[in-house]
């Protein structure tokens, strides 16, 4: 139970009707950034307020977002804001500009600060952002760069979401400012025309990133990166590459919206894992390691081509719940397996289309995803409608408390990934090849992003459900997908991987894994110490009764490296292996009995008998044409 959370949706809600049908729209405001001290990571942002008359007597709240769109965990940004202040005026601390008094603020929650405007009807609210993760949610200052995610940094006005915004930024000495939105070299002020596009505007700010431009039917494309370690002369090539990414997908979808797009990339070196995050005219990929080592090109383009796929798929084209939101709670949608995991079937395909990847290559990648998602516990559990409603769970959030997610829960991006692969082959065999998923994607961009009436004022368009999917589905192929969408989407079958393979000559092959156990066992290692991590349902380690936290003293009599799997594959299924734990200061003898391994790995092969009519589904599902 969590009352208070609760006690903040109904005031706001009851605020924002409120404010929607009598609270006027401000008269302006204006973010102003500054960074005068990169070494403290400290973000400056003052919000420069001009009220109408009316509401120079009513308090004025500023909120700082608990999460911030593509990136679906609870974060509560407000924990890194800090000195929030108030004056009269349109005055940012450290400008002259005369006689200003202060105005009392007082927080009202843990995201939530309220200014007493006193009758002024110009107010500058002020506070600074600690900021050091290089992300594609979060955001850094340091004496590198700076680049921010919006969402963690810029307070919204409760209420005025909707209302236009102007940005300032104001950059230290000899650095660079380029977003997403940059008309021309030097620009340091924007227009928005509300704080979601200003939040959906990712910013680098630094001395020393480097620009290429292309160009596609006419729209430009720019290519930002920043590099932390030896590229390795390979720039010039990853640029080419990624322009037979945007060409690929272009052909699919047709034109996109914009006429400038810009693909803001960092080798990031040993800075943190990877990331990539989706947005309406630009997207930020943050990759470790550094462009020249092995491995790094090729998973800068896999990023790519995700993200690029999103500027229809999820940025235009959205499922109901994603947009505009609430971000005093976390979203809730039923369709991120589409959003995301059709776009991590599209990355891949695209990259095939692009000429990037051969068939081999791009079958043995679905295969993978295959034997990852069958092997998954959760994936017998958890529906791929459930899995995006649990999206505030499972995606890249930290969990203090212990929870059970490993043998609950599967991920909606290699679950719809699998789902939206194997409809495409439903539809293109159903239809025999004059229809596919892509011309279904197509019509719901159509219907729900160009043709639909604006339901509110973020964006155009609206949400689709998953019933429209089956709708648009069923018109294309002309085939009943009701039962599909029903065990397949809403439940947790088995999907018809021979019948969606067999109309395109293919099929797949289950072989038993190579593995040469089964243990059911997960260990981290704390400060040298063999500590269990997880523990999975009905398994070895689950009947030997070890637990998550038990401290692993010896295993097979040895003591226990990290190299814990190659001292088990010495034994084989039926063997029981010791094992001394100690667990509530006591040290407990137990046996590990290892099983054969219930795990497949899957490959994608030819038929033998496979057609020249089924062939030629095949060429046209892999090359677009
Ligand atoms: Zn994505």
């Amino acid at each position: 139970m969590r009352p208070k959370i609760l006690g903040v949706i109904v005031f706001v809600a009851t605020f924002t009707s409120v404010a929607l049908a009598q609270e006027p729209p401000l008269k302006s405001i204006t973010y102003r950034l500054s960074m005068s001290r990169p070494v403290s990571h400290l973000f400056e942002v003052s919000i420069l307020i001009e009220l109408p008359d009316e509401l120079k007597d009513k308090p004025l709240q500023v909120q700082m977002a608990k999460w911030s769109p593509g990136r679906y965990g609870v974060f509560d940004f407000a924990k890194n804001v800090q000195e929030v202040s108030a004056t009269t005026g349109l005055c940012p601390p450290q400008t002259r500009c005369g006689d200003v008094s202060v105005r009392p603020v007082t927080r009202v929650d843990d995201q939530t600060w309220s200014v007493e405007p006193m009758r002024s009807t110009a107010l500058t609210v002020s506070y600074k952002v600690f900021a050091n993760d290089l992300d594609g949610t979060f955001s850094q200052l340091d004496t590198r760069h700076a680049n921010y995610n919006g969402g963690s940094i810029y307070m919204y006005v409760v209420g005025h979401k909707p209302d236009p915004v102007k940005l300032e930024i104001v950059a230290p000495t000899g650095w660079k400012i380029v977003n997403g939105r940059t008309e021309h070299p030097g620009q340091t002020i924007w227009n928005f025309p509300n704080w979601d596009i200003l939040i959906d505007t990712p910013t680098e700010i630094g001395p020393d990133w480097t620009l290429d431009t292309f160009e596609v039917d006419g729209k430009k494309y720019h290519v930002m990166v920043h590099s932390f370690g030896a590229e390795g002369g390979k720039r010039a090539g990853l640029v080419k590459d990624i322009e037979k990414i945007v060409r690929a997908e272009v052909a699919m979808w047709g034109p996109p919206e914009f006429e400038e797009y810009t693909f803001l990339i960092h080798f990031a070196a040993d800075d943190r894992s990877g990331d990539g995050m989706e947005h309406l005219t630009s997207t930020q990929i943050i990759q470790p390691g550094a462009l020249g080592e092995p491995g790094v090109y090729d998973s800068t383009l896999d990023t790519v081509a995700h993200e690029f796929f999103h500027v229809w798929n999820v940025k235009r084209l959205r499922p109901l719940g994603l947009g505009p939101w609430d971000f005093t709670r976390p979203a809730n949608t039923r369709g991120l397996w589409v959003a995301e995991g059709f776009t991590n079937y599209y990355g891949h395909l695209m990259t095939r289309r692009a000429g990037l990847w051969d068939d081999k290559k791009f079958l043995d990648r679905e295969a993978t995803t295959i034997t990852r998602v069958e092997y998954a516990p959760g994936n017998r559990l958890m529906s791929a409608e459930e899995s995006s409603l649990s999206a505030p769970f499972i995606d890249g959030v930290e969990h203090v408390q212990a929870m059970n997610l490993q043998n609950t829960a599967i991920s909606y991006y290699p679950k719809g990934e699998l789902i939206g692969m194997v409809l495409d082959l439903l539809v293109r065999g159903g239809s025999k090849g004059k229809a596919s998923l892509d011309d279904v994607m197509r019509d719901m961009y159509e219907e729900f992003y160009v043709k639909s009436p604006n339901s509110s004022y973020y964006l155009r368009g609206r949400g689709y459900q998953t019933e429209d999917l089956e709708r648009i589905v069923e018109r294309r192929s002309g085939h009943d997908f009701s039962d599909f969408f029903k065990r397949h989407v809403r439940s947790v079958e088995l999907l018809p991987y021979d019948e969606a393979f067999g109309h395109v000559g293919l099929r797949l092959v289950k072989t038993q894994s190579k593995e040469p156990y089964d243990a059911g066992l997960g260990i981290n290692f704390e400060d040298r110490q063999a500590i269990v991590s997880v523990v999975i349902s009905n398994s070895p380690a689950e009947d030997a009764e070890l637990q998550a936290k038990d401290q692993i003293v010896s295993l097979a009599g040895k003591n226990v490296g990290e190299d814990w799997r190659k001292t088990l594959a010495r034994f084989k299924p039926g063997d029981s292996v010791p094992v001394t734990i100690k667990r509530d200061r006591r040290t407990i003898n137990t046996n590990l009995v290892l099983r054969q391994p219930e795990r497949f790995d899957y490959k994608i092969e030819e038929r033998p008998d496979a057609t020249a009519e089924q062939k030629a589904l095949r060429a046209a599902w892999l090359s677009g044409k």
